[in-house]
């Protein structure tokens, strides 16, 4: 069922990113799963992708009896480093996953090069990416088709809840067919819930309280009383038709919002960064080099100190909306990574950053006084070596 406020919201999207096609979903995952699937990947097929994202990314793979063939990151920015692409493409590679880490663009130019000889695809997962350019171009356009979250922590959000969009017809096509044959609807009471969730979301969430509220939230959560970012269930690796899931009324009309508002969502998150760029730059801080030619849009902001775990276990006390994305190449994997083809040892820049990488908030609640208690708490910490 997909009724006029889905649709509304498909196209106000696809109208903000310039692009034909936009189809809702109920996370950013299932997007994922939607494109793959559509595309046809299968048992065997190899995708190729940065050993540095959210397992929920790599589980569609995984649930299209695909294989995750991970590849290095670059350090300043830490999106799949494209010299070390063509060693991991072999006879069964079937596409390429660019995702546009934090917000900063992948090397597009570098990418969509070897896609052009190698003949292969590339999907773009832009969750964290909202507004982000590669040479003035929008990041989300490059690619066949692109991925997008509206989970609470990125850029916009409608509780949970995604987005596939492409600017081809055959493949559009395709996502629409198989969403309307095969996608479940959200039961009563989880839209219920998830508009509940929404309505406190926007009531008690500013940054010193995230940390608690997260904690209650992850309680509840684990008590099947809200609706989680995460089913435990997912992390069997086991498809469940539950989980190829549309969007909800509530969530379509949120998004309706969230799309008028995202310019200046977005030259928000822009002031941010410059801010914490000005901000650390004056405590001699060592900033990463990043390249004239991208304007991102930080959905977090990115910084490496020389000790994660001290920096996580003081943030509460200091009220910093410390994040910790990413905890490991695979971000909360709850099972061992080798049950992902991700082996120890295969991405040492993406494990180094695991390690030192915690993020600061760019949001519309954060605000210049956010900005200067962060960068005055990750200085105590002290930068990574
Ligand atoms: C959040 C995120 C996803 C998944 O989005 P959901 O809406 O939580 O399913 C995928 N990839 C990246 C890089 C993300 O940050």
């Amino acid at each position: 069922m997909v009724t006029n406020a889905i649709l509304e919201f498909e196209q106000a999207f696809a109208d903000w990113l310039g692009v034909s096609h936009a189809f809702a979903f109920w996370k950013g995952r299932v997007a994922i799963y939607a494109i793959l699937k559509a595309m046809g990947i299968g048992e065997g097929d190899e995708i190729i992708l940065p050993g540095y994202t959210c397992v929920v990314a790599v589980n569609p793979i995984k649930f299209l009896a695909a294989k995750p063939v991970y590849v290095d990151i670059e350090p300043a920015t830490y999106n799949i480093d494209p010299d070390k692409i063509e060693a991991k493409i072999s006879k069964r590679t079937k596409l390429i996953m660019a995702q546009h880490t934090y917000g900063y663009p992948a090397k597009m130019d570098a990418i969509m090069d070897i896609s052009d000889r190698h003949g292969l695809p590339v999907m773009e997962d832009s969750c964290l990416a909202v507004g982000s350019t590669y040479k003035n171009q929008k990041t989300g356009t490059f690619g066949i088709a692109a991925c997008w979250s509206g989970q609470w922590n990125k850029t916009f959000t409608t509780g949970v809840g995604g987005l596939a969009t492409t600017n081809d017809s055959e493949l559009g096509e395709k996502i629409r067919r198989l969403r309307e044959q095969e996608a479940c609807q959200p039961t009563f009471k989880e839209t219920s819930l998830l508009s509940l969730q929404r309505m406190a979301h926007r009531a008690i969430v500013y940054p010193q309280t995230t940390a608690m509220i997260q904690s209650v939230f992850r309680w509840l959560s684990d008590k099947k009383l809200v609706v989680g970012s995460s089913a435990t269930s997912e992390y069997k690796q086991q498809y469940d038709p539950a989980f190829f899931k549309a969007m909800g009324l509530g969530q379509a009309r949120t998004g309706i919002r969230a799309v008028r508002r995202l310019e200046s969502n977005i030259d928000h998150r822009r002031r941010m960064a410059r801010l914490y760029d000005a901000l650390l730059a004056e405590r001699n801080w060592p900033m990463p080099n990043i390249p004239d030619h991208i304007d991102p849009v930080l959905a977090r902001y990115p910084v490496r100190v020389a000790d994660k775990a001290k920096a996580v276990a003081l943030a509460a006390k200091a009220r910093v909306e410390l994040g910790t994305w990413f905890e490991c190449p695979l971000h909360q994997a709850l099972v061992s990574l080798e049950k992902y083809d991700y082996f120890e040892g295969m991405c040492p820049q993406a494990e180094q950053a695991a390690r030192e990488v915690v993020n600061l908030p760019t949001h519309p609640r954060a605000d210049e006084r956010v900005a200067r208690r962060g960068v005055e708490f990750v200085c105590q910490i002290g930068p990574a070596r």
